[in-house]
């Protein structure tokens, strides 16, 4: 070795189960990165495209698994992972498990993954495969359970995406995912109900969408409130727009929703349960006792 060479880094060898939109995004930042990767996947001819970028195919599941310590598993579901490990020998290996699936499956996993010998790592993916190997586009994993296997291939599992450790107890990743995405679908909720209010206007839908997009934006970061109410158990703690307010307010939303022809079945659940907080005695509270309502 000359003096200007740089001494090779060995990049750990990496395994993955799972060659759909994701896990082609995945195997694609591991091996731009330099890491041996070994991949299967149900249906070969996926694997081709990968194959031809630097990645080992193995003909099984359970040979890719005996090729390395790191198992990453990026499959459809829950099923389809113990479908894909069923003949595989997990003695010694890390399983780093990138489905997504509920919390209670994500710790029936880690457990079931404990019995065959192996450590395990739960990850709830929030990007979308465009996202993956693009560190500038923010895009980064949930991961819980194992934090030695976390510290140890932190490196590795941070190729892809951010990482973000919120637990050893395994449901967690997948809880946080679950919640991050509720309230993604929340919003989503929202704005359709924002553009049917204009649908049968001459109202331009690209005209709306800045604004809209500006105003939830703007909106978002009443969540740290929320949460410093929920953490002191004082909703009324630095209230701007009191519930009485708020809920007074409710008829016009409904009544625009009638005089446009729009159906209110998105809205109405949410003022519902304002209303039912208000008749508790809640008014100078803010929104925040909706949450208790929820919870069963
Ligand atoms: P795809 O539908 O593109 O791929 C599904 C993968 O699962 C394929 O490799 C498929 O194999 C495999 N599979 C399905 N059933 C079985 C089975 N019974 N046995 C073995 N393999 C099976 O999904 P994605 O790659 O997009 O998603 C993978 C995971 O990543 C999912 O849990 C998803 O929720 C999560 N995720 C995806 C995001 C996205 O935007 N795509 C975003 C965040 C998370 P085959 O090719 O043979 O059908």
């Amino acid at each position: 070795m000359t003096q200007n060479q740089v001494e090779p880094v060995n990049k750990t060898s990496v395994t993955l189960l799972g060659l759909g939109a994701m896990g082609t995004a995945l195997a694609r930042a591991w091996l731009a990165a330099g890491h041996p990767l070994t991949v299967w996947n149900r249906t070969p001819a996926r694997a081709e495209a990968v194959a031809a970028e630097g990645a080992r195919v193995a003909d099984s599941a359970a040979t890719a698994v005996a090729a390395n310590t790191l198992i990453v598993v990026c499959l459809l579901d829950d099923a389809s992972v113990d479908e894909a490990l069923a003949g595989a020998d997990l003695t010694g290996r890390d399983l780093v498990n990138l489905t997504t699936t509920t919390p209670a499956q994500a710790r029936a996993r880690a457990e079931w993954a404990r019995e065959r010998g192996a450590r395990y790592l739960d990850g709830g993916i929030m990007a979308v495969p465009p996202m993956i190997g693009v560190p500038e586009a923010g895009g980064y994993v949930f991961y819980s359970g194992s934090r030695e296997l976390f510290e140890e291939h932190h490196e590795t599992l941070g190729v892809p995406a951010g990482t973000v450790h919120v637990g050893d107890d395994a449901g967690f990743a997948a809880l946080h995912d679950v919640a991050l995405l509720s309230a993604m679908y929340g919003m989503f909720a929202g704005a359709a109900h924002a553009f049917a209010l204009i649908r049968k206007e001459n109202i331009d839908p690209a005209s709306l969408a800045p604004l809209l997009a500006d105003w939830l934006v703007a909106m978002a970061p009443s969540v740290h409130q929320t949460a410093e109410q929920l953490r002191s158990g004082d909703y009324t703690k630095g209230v701007v727009s009191n519930l009485a307010m708020q809920t007074a307010g409710t008829p016009t939303f409904l009544n625009t929703a009638e005089e446009q022809g729009v159906s209110p079945e998105l809205l109405a659940p949410y003022f519902e349960l304002m209303h039912r907080r208000l008749a508790e005695g809640s008014g100078e509270e803010d929104l925040t006792g909706v949450v208790d309502l929820l919870v069963r």
